[in-house]
């Protein structure tokens, strides 16, 4: 089901890591971000976003992460966006992360994943502000729509992960200290953030999200063990783990 977050914000959430997929009114019609997971999940929204009554328009995809690249049939034959460099590693990356999605979710259309073009200089389009920075992803992307009080973050700002570092490329400490500047100046005109994973955080809540972050990425820093109530679930054990390790091992 969808869940209104904004004025024409919508999100409807898979049981799947709690991933958010997001229906954005824009110009001329509606914008899928991030839509996932399971292909009956993604049969549904296109149910919900059928009763909105107004035409997909565009995709987009906020970073090339097998979870953030599906799309399904209903939502039509239209352009789905990404930075440049998110586009290229989608490209470069589809097999395997058809080879994840098969994994991990069931009835996922896998000749659609990843099929991305990038977003035009003016935005195309998808509303709003594209927010592009290196951290967890190669050209991972925030969306602000300042207008509406909306961030929508990505891979970032969760409840329930803790900041992942992008294993495959040295100096992640320091790229995710920049992301989060930058998601924290955006972070101004929001008074609602929906991350790719877990609870929208509204009020209050967002402000808390970025600070949980900064904390985390801090202690990694300074060498120290973070203090982080995300690390209570145990199969965070593991990415927290590679985290310490590249962060020991890099300059940040
Ligand atoms: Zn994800």
């Amino acid at each position: 089901m969808l869940h209104e977050v904004g004025d024409g914000v919508w999100v409807r959430q898979s049981e799947w890591v709690w991933s958010n997929a997001i229906v954005v009114r824009g110009d001329g019609g509606l914008v899928l971000v991030d839509p996932g997971i399971d292909g009956s999940e993604l049969n549904q929204l296109a149910d919900d976003v059928a009763r909105l009554g107004l035409p997909v328009v565009a995709g987009f995809s906020t970073h090339p992460h097998w979870d953030h690249l599906l799309w399904h049939p209903r939502f039509g034959d239209v352009p789905r966006y990404a930075t440049l460099g998110c586009a290229d590693t989608a490209g470069e990356a589809r097999e395997r992360a058809q080879a994840m999605a098969a994994e991990s979710g069931s009835g996922i259309p896998l000749e659609l994943i990843g099929l991305l073009t990038p977003l035009p200089a003016d935005g195309g389009p998808v509303p709003g502000e594209v927010i592009e920075h290196e951290a967890h992803a190669i050209g991972h992307a925030a969306v602000l729509l300042a207008d509406r009080g909306v961030l929508i973050a990505g891979d970032m700002l969760s409840d329930v992960l803790i900041p992942l570092l992008d294993a495959r490329r040295p100096g992640q400490v320091s790229a995710y200290e920049r992301a989060l500047d930058r998601l924290g100046e955006a972070a101004r005109y929001a008074d609602v953030l929906v991350p790719g994973h877990g609870a929208v955080a509204e009020g209050p809540e967002v402000a808390a999200r970025l600070a949980a972050d900064h904390a985390y990425i801090d202690a990694l820093r300074r060498g120290e063990e973070p203090v982080d109530a995300r690390l209570d679930q145990d199969w965070l054990s593991g990415p927290h783990q590679a985290n310490l390790e590249q962060a020991r091992q890099s300059s940040g």
